[in-house]
């Protein structure tokens, strides 16, 4: 069916590339428009697939002529253009609202503000071994866009950011699991909490009782929420310790169980092969949605102990003369770095620091007097670590590589410590990404 309604694309990345292809296999009349350049690979995606665009600038005539604008979530509701269109009254939606109407799959949804793309990945290796024919998509690997064009799968697993819900209105999720929210992005968000709580409960937007919402009991910002709004899905919680109505918990026995219906599933949280009780959080989430699919309890048993983590959270490197090395170099906030400075056993090294977006760093206080010999601070600008840890730890040391943060940690640590890369803070002063950064720490440390 031709249908030649003008869809204009803002930002021709993975999501944007993504949505033109499925919007130009739907007929559609397509234009893609972005601000800054093209990367080569999308580019050529693009000419394969005989798709108008345009970069370096967005020609205002072409793009207030769309019917219907899907944004990439890296675009600000403060960029002109989108000022623009918001003037108009053209709708702006985001990719996977776009995706969500071209497909039947059935659709796990992961949003919090951390643990996503851990959870995410997880619930997929579970699926993958239980035979279903599942793809994965939202904030990693291939679009779901693209996918949507090009596949033929059952089941999505989703990775959703609170940029992809803002944009997300008719989609219904089959499973949402919202894992927690802390303050995160608050820059895109007025420097307002509750619009970014808004943006995250969008997950569970839609939900009849057919469907699940899984979420964690322990967190307070969920649960204060979850009095406002009314959700007629089937809720499941999960909690550390169990409450009246969580399905999931740790017991006292150190065993994590999930009961629910006719559900009754155990195993030892020595046995989950991603540690620390963030990762047990997971852990639950993903047990729970493995369960609502009904893939046996020897698979989810399974797919938790041989699940292999993903890059650049909590990943164990190597030994060096008895000091054991950690990239966490993911952890962008103070929230995950808690959870990383918890989860070591023993004395740390810490390497902490980079673009700091307004931490408050008074909640690590007790942990870094408890547990850290000495901070490497990694960053143009210390200040604020300095401030907050001086006289708190051995030692304080400021460096301004990767290589001599890892040189100095090595040297400061001792036989049976650990030095922890868990930077609480964006990478982007010295590194070009998170992954550069963790990349970076890998090779100094095998070159020690
Ligand atoms: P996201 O995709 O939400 O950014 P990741 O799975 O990439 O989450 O993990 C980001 C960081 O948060 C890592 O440092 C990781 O160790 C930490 N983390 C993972 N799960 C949780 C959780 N449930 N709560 C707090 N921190 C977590």
């Amino acid at each position: 069916m031709e249908n030649r309604e003008r869809i204009v694309i803002l930002g021709a990345g993975e999501s944007g590339t993504g949505a033109a292809i499925l919007a130009r296999q739907k007929g559609f009349d397509v234009f893609v428009s972005d601000a800054g350049k093209i990367k080569p690979y999308y580019r050529e995606l693009l000419d394969e697939y005989q798709i108008l665009y345009e970069s370096g600038g967005h020609s205002e005539r072409l793009v207030l002529s769309a019917a219907e604008v899907i944004k990439s979530p890296g675009i600000p509701e403060s960029a002109p253009i989108v000022k623009l269109l918001r003037k108009k009254n053209i709708p702006i939606i985001s990719e996977i609202e776009f995706a969500g109407r071209y497909t039947n799959a059935k659709k796990i949804c992961v949003t919090g503000s951390n643990g996503k793309t851990t959870t995410t990945s997880l619930i997929h290796h579970m699926m993958r071994k239980a035979g279903l024919n599942v793809g994965i998509a939202g904030n990693v690997g291939r679009s779901f866009a693209l996918q949507v064009a090009t596949e033929s799968f059952d089941y999505f697993v989703l990775e959703l950011s609170s940029f992809q819900l803002d944009g997300m209105f008719e989609f219904k999720a089959d499973i949402a699991i919202l894992l927690n929210i802390t303050p995160d992005h608050l820059d895109r968000y007025d420097y307002n909490f509750q619009n970014y709580i808004d943006s995250k409960f969008k997950v569970g937007q839609n939900l009849t009782e057919e469907e699940y919402f899984v979420f964690c009991s322990d967190d307070e910002i969920t649960i204060k929420e979850l009095e406002k709004i009314v959700s007629k899905a089937q809720q499941l919680p999960f909690a550390y310790k169990k409450k009246d109505s969580d399905v999931a918990w740790v017991g006292e026995d150190e065993r994590m169980r999930i009961e629910f219906d006719d559900v009754d599933f155990s195993m030892s949280v020595h046995e989950l092969s991603l540690k620390g009780r963030h990762n047990t959080y997971n852990s639950m989430a993903a047990g729970i949605a493995g369960n609502v699919l009904k893939i046996r309890n020897e698979v989810i048993r399974e797919a938790l102990m041989d699940f292999q983590g993903v890059e650049h959270r909590l990943e164990d490197v190597t030994k060096v003369h008895g000091i054991n090395f950690i990239n966490d170099s993911k952890a962008t906030n103070v929230n995950s770095t808690w959870y990383a400075l918890e989860s070591v056993k023993g004395r740390i090294v810490w390497i902490v620091g980079g673009v700091d977006k307004g931490n408050d760093y008074s909640e690590l206080l007790n942990l870094v007097e408890n547990k850290v010999t000495a901070i490497v601070c990694l960053g143009k600008d210390n200040d604020r670590v300095l401030k907050a840890f001086e006289g708190k730890v051995e030692e304080i040391v400021e460096t301004e590589s990767m290589e001599d943060a890892v040189k100095t940690a090595y040297y400061l640590g001792r036989d049976g410590e650990t030095v922890l890369l868990s930077p609480a803070c964006a990478s982007f002063d010295l590194f070009e990404s998170f992954e550069d950064r963790g990349r970076q720490f890998k090779d100094a440390v095998r070159s020690l």
